[in-house]
């Protein structure tokens, strides 16, 4: 088959592997589409090298959907049967440490021990780029027929979505802020709002900005005032009720926790990668919430009955396809943001 094989940082070719074969518990899946996430973008410069991935070749990709075209004795029984349409995800826990009995699989004590059934496609197991994959039924879960596979392909991206507004939680008539503009915070505003947010004020700048404004939600451009004070200015001085970070950036968690009220939560979702300094008289003071999200767990299905019926509209954030063959170009379209790239597809 057809992968996308990483050799070193940036070194990356389409190159013919063998179709990997799947074990009792497995799927082999025909994959149809891949979304380019920024840390397959982080995985390819070597950002997280000796971690995703531990060594080279490796095939990245974890957002994806397809269909199940071979299962395995146990995989069979539980209803994958070929033909079954499913979108995958990155995160199965071994199944038996504390973490994952209690439903935080993402939090697995035994990550990176694929000796004791971890996985984490796509970033240190084999991923998705490819005519095929091989997952493990705990992390591939059904779609509607009348889900197109591309947006199909958004799952994943949409469940960490909804897991990063379910830590903080939503209630009736919030006011929300996701700080940052790309596919993730508009995606934790897609799902705010389906939650029941009575306001959804997006951070961020330039074309994504605009897209969030046609999307319906209040805009604050960060390049222009302080977006604190602009926040505080919308909320009547008081801050909005919950705050989810995806960008990710030293200023960025600060705002995130200065946009809050009293008694407000803070959910940060992008990996800071810089050192910040955030107001811990605030949190103190002002008993503020704040939660850490690692990816999603158990938001799978909750979010694809939503993603169908359009209540989390995710479909609006495609704005390019490519075959695979083209995975360059793709790569550097979504990278450069090319003609206000968001979410870019990849079809093998
Ligand atoms: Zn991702
Ligand atoms: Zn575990």
């Amino acid at each position: 088959m057809a992968a996308l094989v990483l050799t070193a940082p940036h070194e990356f070719g389409i190159e013919r592997v063998p179709i990997p074969k799947p074990a009792s518990n497995e799927v082999l899946c025909r994959v149809r589409a891949i979304a380019i996430c920024g840390t397959d973008a982080e995985i390819i410069e070597g950002t997280f090298k000796g971690r995703w991935p531990r060594a080279y070749p490796f095939i990245p990709g974890h957002e994806w959907s397809g269909e199940v075209v071979a299962a395995g004795e146990v995989a069979e029984r539980y209803g994958f049967v070929p033909g079954t349409r499913v979108a995958g995800t990155s995160h199965s826990g071994c199944g038996y440490c504390r973490m994952c009995r209690t439903g935080r699989y993402n939090l697995c004590f035994n990550y990176g021990r694929e000796d004791l059934g971890h996985r984490q496609y796509g970033h240190y197991t084999q991923g998705a780029y490819a005519d095929h994959v091989v997952h493990t039924i705990k992390a591939v879960f059904p779609i509607p027929d009348a889900m197109p596979f591309d947006v199909a392909a958004l799952c994943d991206t949409a469940s960490i979505a909804l897991h990063s507004v379910r830590r903080p939680g939503i209630e009736p008539g919030d006011v929300f802020v996701a700080v940052g503009s790309g596919g993730m915070g508009l995606l934790t505003a897609m799902c705010a709002r389906a939650l029941g947010a009575a306001r959804t004020i997006v951070v961020g700048g330039g074309q994504r900005l605009a897209r969030a404004k046609d999307l319906g939600f209040e805009t604050v451009d960060y390049h222009g005032a302080d977006p604190i004070a602009v926040v505080r200015e919308l909320t009547g001085g008081r801050g909005a009720d919950v705050a989810v970070d995806s960008a990710g950036t030293k200023d960025s968690v600060r705002q995130a926790i200065g946009m809050v009220r009293k008694g407000g939560r803070v959910a940060f979702t992008g990996i800071p990668k810089e050192p910040s300094s955030v107001d811990f008289q605030k949190v103190v003071l002002e008993e503020i919430d704040l939660y850490g999200v690692r990816a999603n767990r158990n938001t799978m299905e909750q979010v694809i009955p939503l993603m169908n019926d359009g209540r989390i509209p995710a479909a609006k954030l495609i704005t390019h396809h490519f075959p695979l063959a083209r995975f360059a170009e793709a790569l550097r379209t979504f990278n450069e943001r090319v003609d206000g790239a968001l979410k870019v597809i990849v079809e093998p």
